[in-house]
């Protein structure tokens, strides 16, 4: 039995694929049986005259060159086995990205990465023109039943309990005429509402209560709150959040290195993180530079036009607006043009992370929906963070839309990936951080 394809509707998300080629770079791409089986018919080894598997902790990998790129990457930027024998030629993986198959309570949701430059410019045709490939690629799989989604700890979720939460969030996060602001410490407080509740009593028809209620109060309620300056430990764990979402070691770099030096290395960036005083650690994408450099810049949205109000949503679109902003002075206008473009990617990537079945269950580890909520919410802190340091590096004093790009292609390379997010450690974080109410003002502090 094949379970249906179900694909997002957000008319605002786009994607073609436009052969950058940046997919081809960075990713340690994990090869299974039928992928080793196809290549080697192929007959790589004698046409690269090397070797293009790498053998690590009991699986294969595509190998990869120095610089990071993938061995089938030629110099005109496109892979080699696509030119030569074509898309279905290729490993599944790379014939899957951007998107990613999660086998939910009915059926397959569809989510995209937010690491593929189109899906962050929302460049190409409607996500829905895919349902034709996307369904050819869910026939390479194997049929798969449907996967029970837990709500907390071990409680089941009912189909419809699933489709609450979802539907619930969403109308939130695509709330017209409220500031990105109210937007973002809005989500943190539902989902921070949604983490410390006793879902076990709260079942069906109380569920969708909660959370119609829980909606209908966030604006009222924020004002409401005390929003004192988060603490030096949240700070500090979220930094520590920070590194575990831009660590991806290079495979070949771990070999090279040998065990017990990467995991000292790794310690050693992790405590350099955690400590926040000195040159940052090189990371890829990120120029090292003192973490002081970082308190001199503003929340990404902290220059934010019309006060509270809400950003014009033509500006995002690229629309040329007739108002509020007739007047305007040209710098003046792209900054406001900026905030709206980066309040749009924000609203795209959670949407479609809820929407596509990333947020929980098999599409992020198999955690229960409150714990996915929490490491989804604890990615954005990440990526509003990693925006103002994209901007520090370069030495301005507000993050731009570029920055924003760069922090959250960064942060959704790993989410769902890396298997170091799925541990103890990271659900303790997450965990502290939610009971301490730092979530909301972390969001607070970065927005
Ligand atoms: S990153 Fe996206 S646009 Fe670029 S080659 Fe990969 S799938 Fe295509």
């Amino acid at each position: 039995m094949r379970l249906p394809i179900y694909i997002p509707v957000l008319p605002a998300q786009k994607y073609s694929c436009h052969g950058c080629g940046s997919c081809c770079r960075d990713f340690t791409v994990q090869l299974g049986e039928a992928d080793l089986q196809k290549l080697h018919e192929q007959g790589w080894k004698e046409r690269l005259g090397q070797e293009y598997v790498v053998k690590f902790r009991g699986h294969s990998w595509l190998k990869q060159t120095d610089d990071g790129a993938c061995v089938f990457l030629g110099d005109n930027g496109l892979c080699k086995v696509h030119a030569e024998f074509g898309l279905e030629a290729k490993p599944l993986a790379c014939q899957f990205f951007p998107f990613m198959l999660s086998p939910n309570v009915r059926d397959t949701h569809v989510g995209i990465s937010f690491a593929c430059g189109s899906v962050i410019a929302s460049k190409g045709a409607d996500l829905q023109s895919h349902r034709g490939d996307v369904r050819r690629m869910s026939e390479l799989l194997p049929a798969s039943t449907p996967v029970p989604v837990k709500l907390q700890d071990k409680l089941i979720a009912s189909e419809a309990e699933v489709s609450m939460v979802e539907a619930a969030l969403d109308v939130w996060m695509s709330k017209k005429n409220i500031s990105p602001a109210m937007r973002y410490q809005g989500l943190a407080w539902l989902i921070t509402s949604l983490l410390r509740a006793n879902l076990a009593n709260v079942r069906g028809e109380k569920l969708r209560q909660l959370l119609s209620t829980l909606t209908d109060a966030v604006e009222h309620e924020l004002p409401l709150l005390d929003w004192p300056a988060p603490t030096p430990r949240a700070w500090k764990l979220l930094r520590q959040a920070v590194f575990t979402r831009i660590e991806d070691p290079k495979i070949g770099d771990l070999l090279k290195r040998g065990k017990v030096a990467s995991v000292l290395g790794q310690l050693s960036r992790s405590r350099k993180w955690g400590a926040g005083k000195g040159i940052s650690p090189q990371t890829a994408g990120f120029l090292s530079i003192d973490f002081a450099r970082f308190e001199s810049t503003v929340g990404v949205f902290a220059n934010q036009f019309a006060g509270d109000g809400a950003p014009d949503n033509a500006l995002a679109k690229n629309v040329a607006p007739t108002h509020p902003l007739d007047g305007a002075s040209g710098a003046a206008m792209s900054q406001q043009q900026d905030q709206a473009a980066m309040d749009d990617l924000l609203q795209r990537w959670i949407r479609a992370t809820i929407l596509g079945g990333r947020a929980w269950g098999s599409g992020l580890y198999g955690l229960p929906i409150d714990q996915g909520l929490g490491l989804i919410l604890v990615n954005l802190l990440t990526a509003l963070w990693l925006a103002r340091f994209h901007a520090a590096g370069a030495g301005a004093k507000s993050a731009s839309l570029l920055d924003l790009q760069v922090a959250v292609g960064r942060v959704d390379r790993t989410s769902g990936r890396a298997v170091w997010l799925a541990t103890a450690g990271e659900r303790l974080r997450v965990k502290w951080l939610s009971h301490s109410d730092s979530l909301r003002l972390l969001v607070r502090a970065l927005v």
